[in-house]
């Protein structure tokens, strides 16, 4: 059984980002609107400066530093008032000694003026102001033209996956045409006699359960930008389990699969990919819960596809797909700086590991300010009720998992520990 690091390894070491593989085939391009969330596949730059040209970081009076930088109250400085500046607007004159232009926060510089005096810092009269005291230097308040950026410097990198604020820089950057890569196509089945699809609306007969594991992880991959091809429920057969594999897999960058990867008489998963002619990753791993966990590469001429064979169980699917399988799609994504989700936090409870196995609690963390001998930080509560891993009723609203190296029998309330955060604090 290989250890949480060794899976992470060796999953790692099957995944041929798209980014690696040949451009046409990977980078799609998109409209600005529709790039949230997307891995940019290649490095942007402008023509534009930024600011595109010295503006006005305050309402105020532009001036010459050369006439204002002796003021004082005992010596105030008259100058003119001769133009007035609002945002938008292209100065129409140079200043002169002796002169200041009416000016706004993002209004062009006048050509003469260096300088801006806040409004609160002078006398302001209809057609002069008196200065009481020097600009705290020469190109106060004003902001440079290529200040912030260079025309023709690289404006964000490829490889970063597209945020809110990145979308304003590249419409600041009149960029409308997105280059990103391609989404990864993603299949999704579950496999179990006992399942029954939430759409049927007959009673639950007795022996059956409805697939809760497909909605479920159709939802968290939704949550990380993927649409999955949802492909049913596939009965414990292995005729047909062989089938509906070999059929979908060289569509696929990913197959994922809930159930049959245990050791019982209908877990079939393992002996169809070894026909197929799969190299194995991962077969299982010594954490708890979700020890059986298949991972494996088909062969190029079967499409080069990911195999993920989550068990079946519903914590265990959800816990192995938040430690294993969400990191190898955001690396397989393109995605160059992935998020690192591991904080250290304290337990509010006591929580017990494994002698054994890497031990993963599931629960909620929130930050907390310093309470009376508690120091701040994030603090971690386990979800209350049976630690069972087929009790999803104890999932509802977890956001981390709680990690017990193998060996820890036990932490004490208020001990420091390792949380995965299932969304990055
Ligand atoms: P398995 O991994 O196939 O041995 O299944 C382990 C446990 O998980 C059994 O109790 C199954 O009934 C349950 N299970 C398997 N697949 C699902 C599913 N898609 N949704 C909910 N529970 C499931
Ligand atoms: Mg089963």
């Amino acid at each position: 059984m290989l250890s949480a690091i060794e899976a992470e390894t060796k999953i790692r070491s099957l995944i041929s980002p798209l980014s690696q593989r040949d451009p046409a085939t990977t980078i799609e391009v998109v409209p600005l609107s529709q790039a949230l969330g997307r891995i940019l596949a290649q490095a942007i730059s402008s023509d534009l400066a930024f600011p595109h040209w010295d503006n006005s970081a305050m309402d105020g009076y532009a001036v010459r530093y050369a006439d204002v930088g002796q003021a004082s109250t005992a010596n105030p400085v008259s100058l003119a008032i001769v133009e007035r500046i609002p945002a938008g607007q292209v100065p129409q004159r140079s200043l002169q000694p002796g002169e200041t232009a009416r000016i706004f926060t993002g209004s062009m510089l006048p050509p003469g003026a260096d300088t801006i005096v806040p409004q609160e810092d002078v006398d302001a009269h209809e057609h002069h102001i008196l200065v009481n005291a020097a600009p705290r230097q020469l190109g106060a308040f004003v902001r440079r033209q290529g200040e912030y950026y260079q025309s023709g410097d690289p404006l964000l990198k490829a490889g970063l996956r597209l945020s809110a604020s990145d979308l304003g820089i590249l419409a600041a950057a009149q960029c409308r045409q997105i280059p990103v890569y391609r989404s990864l196509r993603v299949g999704l089945f579950s496999t179990g006699n006992e399942l029954v699809p939430l759409a049927n609306p007959a009673p639950l007969a007795p022996g059956k359960l409805i697939d809760s594991n497909q909605v479920a992880l159709e939802a968290t991959l939704h949550s990380i930008g993927i649409t999955p091809v949802l492909l049913g429920i596939v009965p414990d057969d292995p005729v047909v389990l062989q089938e509906t594999i070999a059929a979908h897999l060289p569509h696929l960058d990913v197959l994922i699969s809930s159930g049959g990867v245990s050791m019982g008489d209908y877990d079939y998963i393992d002996r169809i990919l070894l026909g197929l002619g799969a190299e194995f990753a991962v077969r299982s791993v010594a954490v708890k819960p979700g020890k059986p966990l298949t991972v494996a590469k088909l062969p190029a001429q079967s499409g080069g596809t990911l195999y993920f064979g989550l068990p079946g169980n519903p914590v265990s699917a959800l816990v192995s797909f938040w430690r294993f399988v969400q990191p190898a799609l955001e690396a397989l994504s393109g995605w160059v700086d992935l998020p690192q989700r591991r904080v250290t936090g304290y337990t509010t409870l006591p929580l017990q590991g494994d002698q054994k196995r890497e031990v993963y609690l599931w629960g909620r963390v929130a930050w907390h300010p310093p309470q009376g001998e508690k120091p701040e930080g994030y603090w971690f509560t386990p979800a209350s009720g049976s630690k069972s891993s087929g009790n999803l009723i104890h999932l509802s609203q977890v956001n981390a998992l709680a990690v017990l190296p193998a060996g820890e029998r036990s932490l004490a309330a208020g001990a420091p520990l390792s949380l995965w955060c299932l969304a990055v604090p």
